[in-house]
Protein backbone atom coordinates (compact mmCIF):
# COMPACT_ATOMS: atom_id res chain seq x y z
CA UNK A 1 0.00 0.00 0.00
CA UNK A 2 1.17 3.51 -0.70
CA UNK A 3 1.90 5.79 2.22
CA UNK A 4 0.02 8.28 2.73
CA UNK A 5 0.72 12.27 1.95
CA UNK A 6 3.06 13.48 4.39
CA UNK A 7 1.20 16.72 6.52
CA UNK A 8 3.49 18.91 8.22
CA UNK A 9 1.93 20.97 10.82
CA UNK A 10 2.63 24.40 12.64
CA UNK A 11 1.01 24.94 15.74
CA UNK A 12 2.04 28.63 16.64
CA UNK A 13 0.47 28.19 20.34
CA UNK A 14 -0.58 31.43 21.79
CA UNK A 15 2.37 33.81 19.81
CA UNK A 16 1.86 36.65 17.83
CA UNK A 17 -0.36 39.52 16.99
CA UNK A 18 -1.52 40.62 13.39
CA UNK A 19 1.76 42.25 11.97
CA UNK A 20 3.28 38.79 13.10
CA UNK A 21 1.27 36.33 12.33
CA UNK A 22 0.68 37.81 8.70
CA UNK A 23 4.49 38.19 7.95
CA UNK A 24 5.08 34.45 9.21
CA UNK A 25 2.02 33.74 7.17
CA UNK A 26 3.20 35.82 3.78
CA UNK A 27 6.87 34.33 4.52
CA UNK A 28 5.83 30.79 4.11
CA UNK A 29 3.36 30.93 0.91
CA UNK A 30 6.13 32.51 -0.69
CA UNK A 31 8.29 30.21 0.20
CA UNK A 32 6.27 26.92 -0.19
CA UNK A 33 6.20 25.97 -3.99
CA UNK A 34 5.70 22.37 -4.92
CA UNK A 35 5.86 20.25 -2.50
CA UNK A 36 5.36 16.31 -1.68
CA UNK A 37 4.25 17.51 2.06
CA UNK A 38 0.63 19.02 2.44
CA UNK A 39 1.40 21.97 4.68
CA UNK A 40 -0.79 23.21 7.75
CA UNK A 41 -0.88 26.88 10.06
CA UNK A 42 -2.99 26.83 13.40
CA UNK A 43 -2.49 30.14 14.28
CA UNK A 44 -4.06 31.07 17.45
CA UNK A 45 -7.94 31.78 17.30
CA UNK A 46 -7.19 35.48 17.14
CA UNK A 47 -5.32 35.00 13.73
CA UNK A 48 -7.45 32.49 12.07
CA UNK A 49 -9.52 34.93 9.58
CA UNK A 50 -6.54 37.12 8.85
CA UNK A 51 -4.08 34.34 8.09
CA UNK A 52 -6.97 32.19 6.24
CA UNK A 53 -8.06 35.18 4.11
CA UNK A 54 -4.48 35.11 3.15
CA UNK A 55 -3.73 31.75 2.05
CA UNK A 56 -6.91 30.91 0.90
CA UNK A 57 -6.78 28.99 -2.68
CA UNK A 58 -2.95 28.38 -2.05
CA UNK A 59 -3.29 25.12 -1.28
CA UNK A 60 -1.98 25.88 2.34
CA UNK A 61 -4.02 24.54 4.48
CA UNK A 62 -5.17 26.06 7.97
CA UNK A 63 -6.31 24.97 11.25
CA UNK A 64 -7.36 25.54 14.43
CA UNK A 65 -5.18 24.77 17.78
CA UNK A 66 -8.83 23.43 19.79
CA UNK A 67 -12.47 23.72 19.85
CA UNK A 68 -14.54 22.83 22.60
CA UNK A 69 -17.04 19.74 21.88
CA UNK A 70 -20.30 21.44 22.06
CA UNK A 71 -21.67 23.28 18.52
CA UNK A 72 -22.21 26.14 20.38
CA UNK A 73 -24.07 27.22 23.74
CA UNK A 74 -22.99 29.62 27.16
CA UNK A 75 -18.71 28.23 27.00
CA UNK A 76 -16.61 31.90 27.65
CA UNK A 77 -13.64 31.63 25.95
CA UNK A 78 -14.23 28.65 24.07
CA UNK A 79 -14.60 28.02 19.77
CA UNK A 80 -17.03 25.57 18.50
CA UNK A 81 -15.46 23.53 15.66
CA UNK A 82 -18.56 24.82 13.00
CA UNK A 83 -17.09 28.37 13.74
CA UNK A 84 -13.22 26.29 13.03
CA UNK A 85 -15.35 25.10 9.55
CA UNK A 86 -16.55 28.54 9.04
CA UNK A 87 -13.56 30.37 9.09
CA UNK A 88 -12.37 28.36 6.44
CA UNK A 89 -10.39 25.64 8.93
CA UNK A 90 -10.06 22.24 7.29
CA UNK A 91 -8.53 21.08 10.20
CA UNK A 92 -8.37 21.46 14.60
CA UNK A 93 -5.81 19.98 16.79
CA UNK A 94 -7.25 18.14 20.01
CA UNK A 95 -5.90 16.82 22.73
CA UNK A 96 -2.56 18.39 22.81
CA UNK A 97 -0.35 17.78 25.94
CA UNK A 98 -0.84 21.96 27.02
CA UNK A 99 -4.78 21.16 26.46
CA UNK A 100 -4.37 17.59 28.28
CA UNK A 101 -2.26 18.72 31.06
CA UNK A 102 -2.58 22.51 31.81
CA UNK A 103 -6.77 22.63 31.59
CA UNK A 104 -7.52 18.84 32.64
CA UNK A 105 -8.18 17.63 29.73
CA UNK A 106 -9.08 13.50 29.29
CA UNK A 107 -9.47 11.15 26.73
CA UNK A 108 -13.64 11.49 26.86
CA UNK A 109 -13.09 14.90 26.30
CA UNK A 110 -10.95 14.54 23.35
CA UNK A 111 -13.08 12.49 21.85
CA UNK A 112 -15.98 14.39 22.18
CA UNK A 113 -13.85 17.55 20.98
CA UNK A 114 -13.01 15.16 17.73
CA UNK A 115 -16.18 14.22 17.61
CA UNK A 116 -17.42 17.06 17.24
CA UNK A 117 -14.65 18.33 14.98
CA UNK A 118 -16.10 15.73 12.16
CA UNK A 119 -19.49 16.88 12.55
CA UNK A 120 -18.20 20.60 11.78
CA UNK A 121 -16.41 18.33 8.30
CA UNK A 122 -13.08 18.75 10.46
CA UNK A 123 -10.29 17.11 10.03
CA UNK A 124 -9.48 15.94 13.50
CA UNK A 125 -5.66 15.59 14.43
CA UNK A 126 -5.56 13.75 17.71
CA UNK A 127 -2.90 14.13 20.10
CA UNK A 128 -1.08 11.67 22.55
CA UNK A 129 1.68 11.10 24.28
CA UNK A 130 3.31 9.85 27.50
CA UNK A 131 5.13 12.05 30.32
CA UNK A 132 8.63 11.32 31.30
CA UNK A 133 7.35 9.67 34.34
CA UNK A 134 6.05 7.15 32.48
CA UNK A 135 8.17 6.61 29.84
CA UNK A 136 10.90 6.28 32.85
CA UNK A 137 8.32 3.48 34.25
CA UNK A 138 8.58 1.51 30.80
CA UNK A 139 4.84 2.14 30.40
CA UNK A 140 4.85 4.86 27.12
CA UNK A 141 3.18 2.04 24.60
CA UNK A 142 0.67 1.30 27.16
CA UNK A 143 -0.08 4.77 28.03
CA UNK A 144 -0.25 5.78 24.24
CA UNK A 145 -2.36 2.86 23.44
CA UNK A 146 -4.79 3.49 25.92
CA UNK A 147 -4.86 7.42 25.27
CA UNK A 148 -5.65 5.95 21.27
CA UNK A 149 -8.00 3.90 22.02
CA UNK A 150 -10.13 6.49 24.87
CA UNK A 151 -9.85 9.78 22.31
CA UNK A 152 -10.44 8.35 18.97
CA UNK A 153 -14.00 9.64 18.10
CA UNK A 154 -16.57 7.30 16.63
CA UNK A 155 -16.65 7.51 12.43
CA UNK A 156 -12.87 7.73 12.52
CA UNK A 157 -11.26 6.90 9.23
CA UNK A 158 -8.34 7.89 7.48
CA UNK A 159 -9.96 10.68 5.29
CA UNK A 160 -11.14 12.45 9.08
CA UNK A 161 -8.30 11.35 11.66
CA UNK A 162 -4.79 12.45 11.97
CA UNK A 163 -2.40 10.94 14.99
CA UNK A 164 -0.28 12.85 16.61
CA UNK A 165 2.50 11.49 18.66
CA UNK A 166 3.89 13.97 20.69
CA UNK A 167 6.13 13.11 24.25
CA UNK A 168 5.10 15.38 26.81
CA UNK A 169 8.66 15.42 27.95
CA UNK A 170 9.75 16.47 23.75
CA UNK A 171 7.57 19.03 23.41
CA UNK A 172 9.44 22.89 23.43
CA UNK A 173 12.58 21.04 25.55
CA UNK A 174 14.99 20.05 22.40
CA UNK A 175 14.89 16.65 23.44
CA UNK A 176 13.75 13.73 21.31
CA UNK A 177 13.10 10.02 21.73
CA UNK A 178 15.76 7.69 20.49
CA UNK A 179 14.73 6.87 16.42
CA UNK A 180 14.12 3.06 17.64
CA UNK A 181 11.59 4.44 20.57
CA UNK A 182 9.41 6.75 18.18
CA UNK A 183 9.38 3.47 15.65
CA UNK A 184 8.27 1.56 18.43
CA UNK A 185 5.24 3.91 19.88
CA UNK A 186 4.23 4.33 15.97
CA UNK A 187 4.39 0.96 15.07
CA UNK A 188 2.07 0.01 17.77
CA UNK A 189 -0.64 3.10 17.08
CA UNK A 190 -0.77 1.35 13.61
CA UNK A 191 -0.86 -1.85 14.80
CA UNK A 192 -3.88 -0.52 17.40
CA UNK A 193 -5.45 0.85 14.19
CA UNK A 194 -5.00 -2.10 11.95
CA UNK A 195 -7.60 -3.76 14.88
CA UNK A 196 -10.48 -1.88 14.66
CA UNK A 197 -9.56 -0.23 10.53
CA UNK A 198 -8.84 -2.22 7.68
CA UNK A 199 -7.70 1.06 5.81
CA UNK A 200 -5.00 1.84 8.62
CA UNK A 201 -2.30 2.05 6.28
CA UNK A 202 -3.55 5.38 4.92
CA UNK A 203 -4.05 6.43 8.13
CA UNK A 204 -1.37 10.04 8.75
CA UNK A 205 0.70 9.06 11.76
CA UNK A 206 2.60 12.43 12.68
CA UNK A 207 5.98 12.96 15.46
CA UNK A 208 5.82 16.07 17.47
CA UNK A 209 8.27 17.20 19.70
CA UNK A 210 10.89 19.03 19.13
CA UNK A 211 11.39 18.22 15.53
CA UNK A 212 13.80 20.85 13.94
CA UNK A 213 15.43 21.52 10.52
CA UNK A 214 18.84 19.16 12.19
CA UNK A 215 16.88 16.04 12.96
CA UNK A 216 13.51 15.98 10.83
CA UNK A 217 15.51 14.19 8.44
CA UNK A 218 16.17 11.00 10.51
CA UNK A 219 12.30 11.48 12.05
CA UNK A 220 10.30 11.66 8.81
CA UNK A 221 11.93 9.05 7.28
CA UNK A 222 11.17 6.16 10.29
CA UNK A 223 8.62 3.81 9.46
CA UNK A 224 4.76 4.99 10.08
CA UNK A 225 6.16 8.19 10.63
CA UNK A 226 3.50 10.69 8.10
CA UNK A 227 4.39 13.80 9.05
CA UNK A 228 5.56 16.42 12.08
CA UNK A 229 3.45 18.45 14.40
CA UNK A 230 5.88 21.38 14.62
CA UNK A 231 5.74 24.01 17.36
CA UNK A 232 8.95 26.18 17.94
CA UNK A 233 10.34 26.01 14.60
CA UNK A 234 7.17 26.81 12.76
CA UNK A 235 7.68 30.19 14.05
CA UNK A 236 10.54 30.91 11.98
CA UNK A 237 9.65 30.24 8.39
CA UNK A 238 13.01 28.88 7.15
CA UNK A 239 13.18 26.22 9.56
CA UNK A 240 9.27 25.38 8.61
CA UNK A 241 9.82 25.11 5.59
CA UNK A 242 13.22 23.39 5.83
CA UNK A 243 11.24 20.66 7.94
CA UNK A 244 8.50 20.49 4.83
CA UNK A 245 11.02 20.46 2.11
CA UNK A 246 12.69 16.73 3.98
CA UNK A 247 9.57 15.21 2.44
CA UNK A 248 10.65 16.01 -1.05
C1 LIG B 1 3.91 21.04 19.85
O1 LIG B 1 3.60 21.84 20.71
O2 LIG B 1 3.03 20.42 19.24
C2 LIG B 1 5.32 20.83 19.58
C3 LIG B 1 5.67 19.75 18.96
O3 LIG B 1 6.19 21.80 20.02
P1 LIG B 1 7.79 21.84 19.76
O4 LIG B 1 8.01 21.55 18.30
O5 LIG B 1 8.18 23.24 20.13
O6 LIG B 1 8.39 20.81 20.62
Amino acid sequence: MSKPRPLIAGNWKMNGRQADGLALAEAILAGAGDMTAELLLCPPATLIAPVGERIRGSGIALGGQDCHWAASGAHTGDIAAPMLADLGCRYVIVGHSERRHGHGETDAMVKAKAEAALAAGLIAIVCLGETEAERDRGEAESVVGRQLEGSLPEGASPDKVVVGYEPVWAIGTGRTPSNADIEAIHGVLRRDLAASFPEADRFRLLYGGSVKPGNCEEILGLANVDGALVGGSSLKEQEFLTIARTCG
